[in-house]
């Protein structure tokens, strides 16, 4: 059982309620994953940072979770809309690549993304595509249920009727009438009967690649639909936790939430999280804005935006920094702001494995690890958490530098307190050279002057040290390769 009260805000009740969940000591946790048309940026780290966190700390204090994060690989059309193109179905006609390569590709780079982020991996990973037929189960159900109909093929949500026995909007806060009062001239021939519906299948084009047999058409299913079908799935009918990103809260969490109660007759989602948005010097991102910056290319610097690299650590750093639901912005002095921090942590991190202990204390850690776990049970305030932290690295480097002393048992204490909180619970690690842009120009140019030397060791015929360089840059995992054009080297 676990250990300790933990607080949730739950954007469906608008306050902060006790955990409670459903069987404890299981806690089941959904997370809305990527859609894997492109390379993953800041929208992609926050959601994927907070809901890691989230999972870390739940299993910390004694939780078994299961944590869903599925994987959009079919039925996101442009605009978040029921009209216009698959996003992977685009990307695969612009890039000439079977849809199924587009989301390979991009699904092992997400995956490499989130490792370098320290991202654990969820417990299962499904994709829509995956999960067709139970998509198709609860198209059928919802039928059933009255709160559906077909129109050529398509079957669409209708939102109109839902509201009548439910509360279409509940999460959101947004109201059926005043959207149609906002909307309903902005249509022309949609075969949608409301322009509030929503579709649960769509009757594929001719030119629509992924498609699936269905009893109304063969087509692909509605955006929405399949993290309903698959959190059934995996986590049962009712479950504890849904999370996202406040992005998704309308349309496609409201949409969850009008499916749910239309197949099954009540709501499946206990508590509803969502991750605040990521702004970039005040603005939002976007592609339009030139301030769109992908994750890699904040890890190598490679952006007009960026003044240098940020490594994978400081980027988690930065974002635990702040609270999930707070907005966070993303400029070049936070960024470094936030480097140096992290930096100052680690380091006591690691001076914390070389103090001695001494007779007794002269500095007090009473508290320290009952004021981190304070924080993180009030809804997750890992700033917070971070900030008492901070107290520790100034008794650390106190001691460091002989200005005070730690009993041996103090000394313990203060270690478990470190590796509970900086490394397991914010998935704080130090991070080797090749990911820090100062350390990378560093050892390029280390690297230069020792191929420079070897060069110089083979125009004067002296074998035995150029092989002696390249023998001993091998057993650091250091490759050279000569060509016609000189020597090149990678990391191994
Ligand atoms: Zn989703």
């Amino acid at each position: 059982m676990a250990s300790k009260k933990l607080y949730i805000h739950n954007t469906l009740s608008r306050k902060k309620e006790l955990f409670e969940p459903l069987n404890p000591p299981f806690v089941g946790l959904y997370v809305c994953g990527p859609t894997v048309y492109g390379d993953g940026h800041l929208g992609h780290a926050r959601p994927a940072i907070t809901f890691d966190l989230v999972f870390r700390y739940m299993q910390h204090i004694g939780y078994k979770v299961r944590y869903v994060r599925n994987i959009t690989d079919v039925g996101h059309l442009e605009n978040d809309a029921d009209q216009g193109e698959d996003k992977i179905a685009k990307k695969a006609r612009l890039e000439q690549l079977e849809p199924m390569e587009v989301v390979q590709y991009f699904t092992d780079r997400y995956h490499e993304d989130m490792d370098l982020l320290n991202v654990r991996k969820p417990s299962i990973e499904p994709r829509a595509s995956g999960h067709i037929i139970e998509q198709i189960e609860m198209v059928k159900d919802i039928l059933k249920a009255g709160y559906a109909y077909e129109v050529n093929g398509s079957v669409y949500f209708d939102v109109e009727k839902y509201n009548k026995s439910y509360q279409y909007g509940k999460l959101s806060g947004r109201v059926v009438e005043e959207m149609l009062a906002n909307t309903r001239d902005l249509e022309g021939q949609d075969e949608k009967r409301s322009s509030v519906d929503f579709a649960l299948w769509k009757k594929a084009s001719p030119e629509h690649i992924m498609r699936w047999p269905s009893p109304w058409s063969d087509g692909f299913p509605g955006w929405h639909l399949e993290c309903s079908a698959m959190s059934t799935k995996y986590l049962g009918e009712v479950f504890d936790i849904h999370g996202g990103g406040m992005d998704l809260l309308f349309p496609h969490h409201e949409c969850e939430i009008a499916q749910s109660n239309a197949a099954q007759g009540k709501d499946a989602v206990r508590y509803w999280m969502h991750n605040n948005m990521i702004t970039i010097n005040g603005q939002k991102m976007g592609k339009s804005l030139g301030n769109f910056i992908t994750l890699r290319e904040f890890f190598s610097g490679e952006h007009k935006a960026l003044e240098k690299a940020y490594s994978p650590m400081t980027i988690r750093f930065f974002i635990l920094q702040a609270h999930y639901r707070s907005t966070l912005d993303f400029s070049n002095e936070a960024l470094m702001a936030a480097e140096k921090g992290l930096k100052r942590l680690l380091q006591a991190l690691e001076t914390l494995q070389s103090l001695k202990a001494s007779d007794k204390s002269t500095v007090s850690v009473e508290g320290i690890e009952e004021k981190c776990h304070q924080a993180m049970c009030d809804d997750f305030n890992s700033p917070i958490a971070i900030a008492h932290l901070f107290d520790a690295v100034r008794i650390i480097n106190s001691v460091n530098d002989k200005t005070d002393t730690l009993s041996a048992n103090d000394l313990t204490h203060l270690k478990t307190i470190f590796q509970s909180f900086v490394v397991d619970i914010l998935g704080l690690k130090p991070e080797a050279a090749s990911t820090s842009g100062k350390s990378d120009e560093t050892l390029k140019g280390v690297m230069q002057l020792v191929l420079d030397l070897r060069q110089q060791a083979r125009s004067q015929k002296d074998f035995a040290t150029s092989d002696k360089i390249r023998d001993d840059l091998a057993a650091l995992n250091i490759a050279v390769k000569d060509s016609k054009d000189g020597a090149s080297w990678e990391l191994k």
